[in-house]
C-alpha cells in the first residue's frame, strides 16, 4: 500500500525544513507537488478543510521569503498531524465542499471554479489550448493559505520570493515599495498572446504563441566578434520555426533540446523565412506569465525585466489583490454593474480576455472618478465654510468706474463682470474660472473686478505665467484704472500698482514688500515671484490667475494662502469643452465670455507647404510695407529648451540675413532673462522692429495689435488649443490679420497630406476656440489637451476625461454620497473615506 499522502507529505516537510526552506524538499518545488498531493489526499478522504488549508500553502510557498515560509510551516506540519488523528472515523465521508467560499470573503472570480476546489481542484483543468489561468493557480483564485501574519499590504516587496535587495532598490525607483504600492502600478499596455497557433499556420507581423519542442540549439557568431547569436529551433509536428536571441547566449543553459516550450512574440522574418526574433518563451509546464494570455507590459527602470516583473507582480496581486478592502459599497457596485475590488485588480493586471479587462478598468477608472468628484465637494464644502471678507461694489460706482475706461465693455464682459462682483459681495470666499477666448477681453474684466476691492480698502494680487505677460498687464492695467474713481493710485507712477518678477532689484523689491505691508501698494502684478514667502499682504482681498491652466495647484494654493481666505478668480482661454472644465475644475463656478469685443475681423488661416515658402515670405513682406507688424514662430523641437532656443536663433540668423535682410527682426526665446524679454517686447510693441521671431514663450496672453501676420513653421507638431493661443496674437486691432501654418516633415519623408491635413484644415475652418477644443479632444486626447498639470488629486490612471458617460455617472453618485453622509461616516462608507484620503494627498487639496 503506497504511503498515506499525510505521511508523504510529513516527510517532504522535514526534508525541506532541514534544507532551509529553499523549496527543494521535493523535486519541482513544493507548489508543484501541491496538485499531486491533492489528489491523492482528495483520494484518502482526508478532512477537506486541511485539505484546501494546505493545498493553498502548498501553492502559495515559493513567493514566499524563507520566513514567510518557516513561520507556517510548524503549523500545517501540525494540522497534518492532527488530521491524521481524526481522520479514522469521518473517513468515509468526506465533506462534500470545501469551506473556502466560507473563509473567503468572496470568490474572487466567478469563473473561477473556487467554489468546489476540493471536489475539482482548479489546476487540474486540462490544458487543451496553452491557455493558461495563471491566478488560479495561486492565491486568488484557490484556496488561500492560512493569513500569514507577514502578508500585509504595507509588507516590503522583498516578501515576494524572488525579490531580493537590489530588485527591491529597484522596485523603488518606480515607486514600488509595498506589494499595495505594485498592486496600484497599472501595466502599461498589453500583448495579446492568446492566440496559439500551430507553426506551420503563422504569418509574418502576428503576435502568436507556439507550443512545440525545442529541437537544437546553437550559438552563432556575428561579423561582430563581441556579439553572438543564441538559435534555438522549434518545432510542434506542424513545422519548425527558428528563435534568435541576440546576445542572449546564456540562455543555452536554461532552452535545452527536448524541452517543451511555450513561445510568443511577433512573427518576423530572415532571408524569406519566418522566425521569432527575441520571443518571449517560458517552460511549458511553468505558470505561463509572459506567454500564451494577454501578457501585462510594466514601466520598468534599469535592472528591471517585464519577464521577472511579472512574476512578481503576480505574486503581488496574489497575495494583495484579496486584502484590498473595497472602497465602494456593495450596493452601489450592484447597481452599477461593477467589479469588486479583487476582481478588477487581478483582471487589470492579469486578464484573461479583453472583456474582463474593460471591466476591469471601467470598475477602477470608475472609482477614479468617484474619488475625484468626491474630493471636489468635500474642498467646496471646506472652502464655503471659511469666512471671507465681502467686497461689494454699487452700481453707482461701477457706472463710472467703466465710463473711464478706453471701451465699452461687451455683453459677455459686463455678464462676467456681474458674477464676479455678487460673488465677491459675499462673506463666502468666490472660487470663479472665467474662461474666454483669446482676445474676449478677460484683463479688462479682473482688473474691474480689482478696482472694486481696492474701492473696499483691500489689496488684489494678479499672477501670470510669464514675465511678458506680467509686464504687460502691469503697463495695461495701469493705464485702464488710472481714472478709476475713488481710488488714489499714488503718485504720478502710480505706486500703488507694482510690478514684482524674479528679476526685479533688490532695493524696487524692498519697496514693494514694504508696500504691501502698509498697505500702500494696492495691486501687485507679477509671475511667480509673488508667492514667495518673502511677499506678506496687509489684506489681501482679491487673487487672480490668469492663464490658470500654466500654474500648478501649489501655486494656486500658495496665492490664496497670502490673504486670509481671499477671492479666488482663475483666468484660462484654454476653452475646455463646459462638462470637462466641471470635471477637471470641480467645482469651481465656470463664468464664460462667448462674445468678442466689436470691429475684431476674422483671421484669415492657410495650411501652406515647403515649397510655398517664397511666397509665404512676400506676403509677409506685402503686410510690413503696409506698416503692419509679423511673427514667425519656430517649430517645436522635442529636446531640451536649449534645443529649442538653439533653433529659434539659428532661425532668426537665417531669416535676417538671407530673407529680409533690409527689416529688422528680432528674437524671443525661453532662455532669455525676463529683462532681454521685456526689452525685445517694449521693442516690438513700439514698432522699431517688424518681425518677432519667437519659440512657443509668445504663446500666452501677448498683446501687440499692430501685428497682423503670423507664420507658424512645423506646425504640425503643435496642438490645436497650442495653435490656436499663437494665432490669437494677430487679429487684435483693426486690420484684417492673417495666419500661414507652414507643415514640415518630421523624419526628412514628404509629408503625407492626409495626415497633417485633417488637423490643420480644422484651423483653417473655425476661430472658434471651442470647437478647436472639441476637435483636440477628439483627436489628441485629454491628457494631452489639458497638458500635464492637473489639479492636486493623484494622476488619474485608469479614467479617460473624453468619457463623458462615466464623469456623469461619478457625478452622480458623488452628489448622493455627499448629500446623504458629508463625512462618509456611516459603516458603509468607512473604506470609502479612508480612500479617498490616500487619493488626495495632502497639501495637494486644492481646487481649480
Ligand atoms: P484675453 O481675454 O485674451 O486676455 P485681453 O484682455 O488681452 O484678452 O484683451 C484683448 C484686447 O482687446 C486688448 O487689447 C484689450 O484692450 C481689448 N479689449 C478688451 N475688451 C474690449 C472691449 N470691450 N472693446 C474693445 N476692445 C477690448
Ligand atoms: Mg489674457
Amino acid at each position: 500500500m503506497p504511503q498515506s499522502p499525510i505521511v508523504q507529505l510529513q516527510k517532504i516537510l522535514e526534508t525541506e525544513a532541514n534544507r532551509g526552506f529553499d523549496n527543494g524538499g521535493i523535486v519541482g518545488g513544493l507548489d508543484k507537488y501541491a496538485v499531486h498531493w491533492q489528489k491523492a489526499a482528495e483520494k484518502a478522504a482526508v478532512d477537506a478543510d486541511v485539505v484546501t488549508d494546505v493545498v493553498g500553502w502548498l501553492r502559495a510557498y515559493p513567493a514566499l521569503t524563507v520566513e514567510g515560509r518557516a513561520a507556517e510551516m510548524d503549523a500545517i506540519r501540525q494540522k497534518l498531524t492532527s488530521a491524521v488523528a481524526e481522520k479514522q472515523p469521518s473517513s468515509a465521508e468526506p465533506k462534500a465542499a470545501a469551506p473556502v467560499v466560507k473563509k473567503q470573503k468572496a470568490p474572487t472570480k466567478p469563473k473561477a471554479p473556487t467554489a468546489a476546489p476540493a471536489a475539482k481542484p482548479v489546476s487540474s483543468k486540462p490544458r487543451v489550448s496553452g491557455r493558461l489561468d495563471p491566478l488560479a493557480k495561486v492565491a486568488p483564485r484557490a484556496p488561500l493559505p492560512p493569513e500569514p501574519e507577514k502578508l500585509q499590504l504595507e509588507s516590503p516587496m522583498t516578501i515576494v520570493s524572488g525579490v531580493g535587495k537590489k530588485a527591491a532598490e529597484n522596485l523603488s525607483k518606480l515607486g514600488i515599495n509595498t506589494i499595495r504600492d505594485a498592486l496600484y502600478t497599472f501595466p502599461r499596455r498589453y500583448i495579446d498572446y492568446s492566440a496559439l497557433k500551430p507553426i506551420s499556420q503563422l504569418r509574418y507581423d502576428e503576435e502568436v504563441t507556439v507550443i512545440g519542442t525545442i529541437y537544437s540549439t546553437n550559438v552563432r557568431p556575428t561579423k561582430n566578434p563581441k556579439n553572438k547569436i543564441l538559435e534555438a529551433v522549434l518545432g510542434d509536428g506542424t513545422g519548425t520555426i527558428k528563435l534568435s536571441f541576440f546576445n542572449q547566449q546564456w540562455l543555452q543553459k536554461s532552452l535545452k533540446p527536448q524541452m517543451q516550450v511555450q513561445v510568443s512574440g511577433k512573427v518576423d522574418q530572415f532571408l524569406g523565412r519566418l522566425i521569432f526574433n527575441s520571443p518571449e518563451w517560458e517552460p511549458l509546464e511553468a505558470n505561463a506569465l509572459s506567454t500564451g494570455r494577454i501578457v501585462p507590459v510594466y514601466g520598468l527602470t534599469a535592472g528591471l525585466s517585464n519577464k521577472n516583473m511579472r512574476k512578481w507582480m503576480y505574486n503581488a496581486v496574489g497575495y494583495g489583490a484579496r486584502r484590498v478592502e473595497d472602497p465602494l459599497p456593495e450596493k452601489l457596485r450592484k447597481r452599477l454593474k461593477l467589479l469588486n475590488t479583487n476582481d478588477a485588480l487581478v483582471g487589470l493586471h492579469f486578464p484573461d480576455s479583453q472583456e474582463e479587462l474593460a471591466q476591469a478598468r471601467r470598475r477602477l477608472a470608475f472609482e477614479e472618478l468617484l474619488l475625484m468628484q468626491l474630493g471636489f465637494r468635500k474642498q467646496r464644502a471646506d472652502w464655503q465654510s471659511q469666512q471671507g471678507v465681502p467686497l461689494p461694489s454699487s452700481d453707482g460706482w461701477l457706472e463710472t468706474a467703466l465710463a473711464t475706461l478706453p471701451f465699452t465693455l461687451t455683453g459677455a464682459q459686463r455678464r462676467v463682470l456681474n458674477e464676479i462682483r455678487s460673488d465677491i459681495a459675499t462673506d463666502n470666499p468666490m472660487n470663479r474660472l472665467v474662461q474666454g477666448d483669446v482676445g474676449s477681453g478677460k484683463t479688462a474684466v479682473a482688473a474691474m473686478a480689482m478696482a472694486a476691492a481696492i474701492n473696499n480698502g483691500a489689496q488684489a494680487a494678479l499672477m501670470a505665467p510669464t514675465s511678458i505677460l506680467a509686464e504687460q498687464h502691469y503697463t495695461g492695467i495701469r493705464k485702464l484704472l488710472a481714472n478709476v474713481p475713488g481710488i488714489d493710485w499714488g503718485d504720478e507712477n502710480q505706486s500703488a500698482v507694482r510690478l514684482l518678477q524674479g528679476a526685479t532689484p533688490a532695493k524696487e523689491r524692498r519697496e514693494i514688500l514694504a508696500g504691501l505691508l502698509d498697505g500702500s501698494v494696492k495691486i501687485l502684478i507679477g509671475t511667480h515671484a509673488v508667492i514667495q514667502d518673502t511677499v506678506e499682504f496687509a489684506n489681501l482681498g482679491l487673487a487672480v490667475i490668469d492663464e490658470q491652466h500654466r500654474f500648478g495647484v501649489q501655486q494656486r494654493a500658495a496665492l490664496r494662502g497670502k490673504g486670509q481666505n481671499p477671492h479666488l478668480l482663475v483666468m484660462t482661454a484654454t476653452p475646455i469643452p463646459r462638462s470637462l472644465a466641471l470635471t477637471v475644475y470641480g467645482d469651481l463656478d465656470v463664468s464664460i465670455i462667448d462674445e468678442m469685443p466689436p470691429g475684431r475681423q476674422p483671421i484669415q488661416t492657410r495650411v501652406v507647404y515647403p515649397q510655398e515658402r517664397e511666397r509665404c515670405y512676400q506676403f509677409i513682406r506685402s503686410q510690413i510695407e503696409k506698416g503692419r507688424q509679423a511673427y514667425i514662430i519656430c517649430p517645436l523641437v522635442e529636446d531640451t529648451g536649449k534645443v529649442v532656443a538653439k533653433a529659434a536663433v539659428d532661425e532668426h540668423k537665417r531669416l535676417s540675413n538671407k530673407v529680409f535682410p533690409d527689416l529688422s527682426l528680432s528674437l524671443l526665446h525661453g532662455r532669455m532673462k525676463p529683462s532681454e524679454k521685456d526689452a525685445i517686447m517694449d521693442e516690438f510693441r513700439s514698432g522699431q522692429s517688424q518681425i518677432l521671431v519667437s519659440t512657443s514663450v509668445i504663446e500666452v496672453g501677448v498683446d501687440v495689435p499692430n501685428s497682423t501676420i503670423m507664420l507658424i513653421e512645423g506646425a504640425n507638431r503643435f496642438g490645436l488649443a497650442q495653435l490656436h493661443q499663437f494665432r490669437g496674437r494677430v487679429g487684435r486691432g483693426e486690420h484684417k490679420s492673417f495666419c500661414l501654418l507652414m507643415t514640415e516633415s518630421t523624419d526628412g519623408q514628404p509629408i503625407s497630406a492626409e495626415d497633417i491635413s485633417e488637423r490643420l484644415k480644422v484651423m483653417e475652418s473655425t476661430t472658434d476656440g471651442f470647437v478647436l477644443a472639441e476637435k483636440d479632444l477628439e483627436i489628441r486626447g485629454p491628457g494631452d489637451f489639458m497638458g500635464t498639470r492637473q489639479a492636486g488629486y493623484q494622476e488619474l490612471h485608469m479614467a479617460q476625461l473624453s468619457d463623458l458617460g462615466m464623469i456623469a455617472s461619478a457625478r452622480n453618485e458623488a452628489d448622493k454620497l455627499f448629500k446623504s453622509d458629508p463625512n462618509l461616516e456611516k459603516p458603509d462608507h468607512v473604506l470609502l473615506k479612508a480612500r479617498l484620503a490616500s487619493f488626495w494627498q495632502p497639501g495637494t487639496g486644492d481646487i481649480s
